[in-house]
């Protein structure tokens, strides 16, 4: 059986891959943060057949000691303080997590195992502001936030791993990916909890920031196919991993209200506390290094993402009124 470690195995991500590799017939082990039990509700449904370690990438014994005890073939690299917006307020966390985080595990790996295959999710906010359009594994990064420059140090400590010592060591290069286990302060969820609380009579209006703004959603369900995938190659390299559509705010706000058979312009309000400092406007894939090399393509559409969304927070909504 093989075995992976996932960082950040509570998190979204972490919990489709984690499925995933459990039914390819993985052993899965992941790392967890003390004190968090609250947040395992995303791998609640298949705990029983992970193994769950405690460490933190701020900690370089915790890692250490993981990949000891539990001696993984392969290990993705999930944790992160994943929120752009925050990323102002906590610089310095986001550059110990994201950043030196990512060395501290490369350390780890080095140190305990040099054989270990290794993914790093590096993220479309290093492309910032565009340098060109779509965005490809050769597009010069411009990172727009403490998030973007975290996350581009991660990036290029991966490769440089890769190339000073002959790790395999992968970075996946992922535009937004959502789905109903999304963050709630992510603006997909945020606006399909929105959408569903309205609907449900709870209340009447959603509050945004910029709605001047495109993306290249897809579902996470789907890019976690393209982590593994990364690592089952010959040779380590990097790929972008997105849709390759992008969608501006408004066409995923009607998409969503119009589920529910409601017009989104007659509860969406406006407050600049939702704004950023610097704005990532519009970012899309050119994702035909991942379809000509690992054979991959997002298999869900925008607009079904939407719906499985919108769906998904209409029950939670009806689950939590309903007597127990
Ligand atoms: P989430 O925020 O859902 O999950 C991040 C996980 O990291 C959480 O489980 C969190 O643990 C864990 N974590 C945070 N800090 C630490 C730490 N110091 N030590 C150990 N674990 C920690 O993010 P996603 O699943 O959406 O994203 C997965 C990865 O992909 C992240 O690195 C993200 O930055 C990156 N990415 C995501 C994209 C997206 O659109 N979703 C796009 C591109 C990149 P806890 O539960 O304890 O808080
Ligand atoms: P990001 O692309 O990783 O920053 O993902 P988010 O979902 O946090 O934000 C996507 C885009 O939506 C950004 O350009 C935000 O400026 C914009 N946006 C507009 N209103 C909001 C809001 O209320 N919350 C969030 N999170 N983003 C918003």
């Amino acid at each position: 059986m093989p075995r992976a470690l996932i960082t950040g195995i509570a998190g979204q991500d972490g919990s489709y891959l984690a499925e995933f590799l459990l039914a390819k017939g993985y052993e899965v082990a992941g790392l967890i943060r003390r004190g968090r039990t609250e947040r395992y509700e995303r791998i609640a449904h298949i705990q029983n057949r992970l193994q769950l370690f405690e460490g933190d990438v701020l900690d370089q014994v915790s890692l250490t000691g993981v990949l000891q005890k539990f001696q993984p073939d392969e290990v993705y690299n999930l944790a992160s303080q994943s929120s752009v917006f925050r990323s102002w307020a906590e610089p310095i966390l986001t550059g110990e997590i994201n950043a030196l985080g990512v060395s501290r595990l490369l350390e780890a790996i080095r140190s305990t195992n040099p054989k270990i295959k290794f993914y790093q999710a590096s993220s479309s906010e290093m492309f910032g502001k565009v340098r060109e359009s779509p965005q490809n594994e050769l597009t010069p990064f411009y990172p727009r936030s403490p998030y973007g420059v975290s996350k581009t140090y991660g990036h290029f400590v991966t490769v440089n791993y890769r190339e000073s010592y002959g790790l395999f060591a992968t970075s996946g290069i992922l535009f937004n990916h959502e789905s109903p286990r999304r963050g709630l302060d992510f603006v997909t969820r945020k606006i399909t909890y929105g959408a569903a609380s309205i609907a449900a009579g709870r209340t009447q209006t959603l509050v945004l920031g910029n709605l001047d703004v495109e993306r290249d959603w897809g579902f996470a369900g789907d890019y976690v196919e393209a982590m593994w995938s990364m690592l089952q190659q010959s040779v380590p390299e990097d790929f972008v991993i997105g849709q390759g559509t992008a969608h501006s705010l408004r066409d995923f706000l009607r998409t969503a209200f119009e589920h529910l058979g409601l017009n989104w312009e007659k509860f969406v309000h406006i407050d600049p506390k939702f704004m950023r400092l610097a704005e990532v406007e519009h970012v899309v894939a050119d994702c035909a290094k991942a379809h000509a090399k690992l054979g991959w393509k997002p298999r869900t559409s925008f607009c079904d993402l939407v719906g499985m969304m919108v769906d998904s927070d209409v029950k939670l909504l009806k689950a939590q009124t309903s007597p127990k």
